[in-house]
């Protein structure tokens, strides 16, 4: 367990790990972020900052020998990076990034626990592609296996003409059948070092130009039929990892049950309502698993929730949300809003 004044690292530099170092600060904790320069957000809340490129092992040396636990914010931290950080110091493990860093491993991972993924397949060639399209049919959805979020590195193709008119391929991809869902949701759960494991209550996400616009509760019948199947899989996913900390797994309630979309083995936007939301936020619980301390409550505080994303020039407007009633506003502290960027988000509570 980490004394109060311990200092844990945060690997990446965005508004997750921001908010991560305010609940840290909470508890009592100092937090030192490491991320290469360019839109670090972190900095801003954090005791010291590493704006080091990923491979400069002197600075990770440096950075390691300043923490008493390590945790990530971002899941593309390089593998060789994660390397440089001390066994036994590390939460959640090594292998949860290995997994959710790929596509396509991810997928296997959760098929071979007995989830439903959408049908998929890998694609190396403009050959690869033409078979998978023609195995899981038009319209589907090429993604690149790794480094892609929000919707970057995906295209959806609706005809040959859309695949014939595709730029070259440059990087390993999948192609996915489109899956036909009534609603999108994610399970959040935490899970301690000791291995216990709590759930907040699942939200329907709304997603805008592949980018998440709303988180809603209730979530409706839909997902609400759905959730406990859905959990069991997260639970056998967060077990096999050995996980520790918070982990999210995004899935389509459809008419067959839930299908599994992808995983984040961090703390996520679909859970940003928790902060005002739940008896103890994704954040808090995140910094208490890496720390060794007892989970809190994750029970939901408000009889409906809605949490909206301040995406963009939608942040010029973000003053009006100061007048509502029981209506939080978080800005990440970014100074240039670019189109799709995640500038800030908004929770509105219903008691
Ligand atoms: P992802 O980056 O995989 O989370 O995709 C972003 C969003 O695109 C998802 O939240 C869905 O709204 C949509 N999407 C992704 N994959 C599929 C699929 N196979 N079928 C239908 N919609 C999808």
């Amino acid at each position: 367990m980490l004394k109060p004044c311990s200092t844990i690292g945060i690997l990446g530099g965005g508004q997750l790990g921001r908010m991560l170092a305010m609940s840290a600060a909470s508890l009592g904790y100092r937090c030192i972020g490491y991320a290469p320069e360019g839109d670090i957000v972190g900095d801003q809340v954090s005791s010291d900052f590493f704006a080091n490129p990923w491979g400069d092992t002197a600075a990770l040396a440096a950075f390691a020998a300043s923490c008493d636990a390590v945790t990530w914010e971002f899941e593309n931290v390089p593998l060789e990076t994660i390397d440089r950080i001390p066994e036994g110091r590390l939460f959640p493990p090594r292998r949860a990034l290995e997994v959710a860093q790929d596509r396509l491993n991810e997928k296997r991972f959760v098929s071979d626990l007995g989830g439903r993924t959408a049908p998929c397949a890998a694609v190396d060639t403009r050959a690869d592609l033409a078979g998978a399209a023609e195995r899981f049919g038009l319209p589907g959805i090429l993604k690149t296996r790794r480094d892609g979020y929000d919707g970057k590195g995906q295209w959806r193709l609706a005809s040959d003409r859309d695949v014939d008119a595709l730029p070259p391929l440059a990087a390993p991809a999948i192609y996915e059948g489109l899956v036909r869902f009534q609603a999108e949701f994610s399970v959040i759960l935490v899970r301690s070092r000791e291995g216990e494991v709590r759930f907040w209550d699942s939200t329907r996400n709304e997603h805008r130009n592949g980018i998440l616009d709303r988180s809603l509760l209730p979530a409706g019948e839909q997902v609400e039929a759905q959730v406990e199947s859905a959990r069991d899989l997260a639970r056998k996913v967060a077990d096999r990892l050995g996980y520790v900390g918070v982990l999210t797994l995004e899935f389509f309630a459809t008419a067959e049950g839930p299908v599994f979309n992808e995983m984040a083995p961090r703390v996520h936007n679909s859970g940003h309502w928790t902060i005002e939301g739940a008896a103890t936020s994704q954040f808090e619980n995140h910094i208490r698993a890496v720390a060794g301390l007892p989970l809190g409550d994750t029970r939901t505080v408000a009889r409906a929730v809605e949490m909206v994303n301040l995406i963009g020039e939608d942040v010029h407007e973000s003053d009006r949300f100061l007048h509502e009633p029981d209506t939080h506003l978080h800005l990440y502290g970014k100074t240039h809003a670019r189109e799709g960027r995640k500038m800030g988000h908004v929770t509105r509570l219903s008691r």
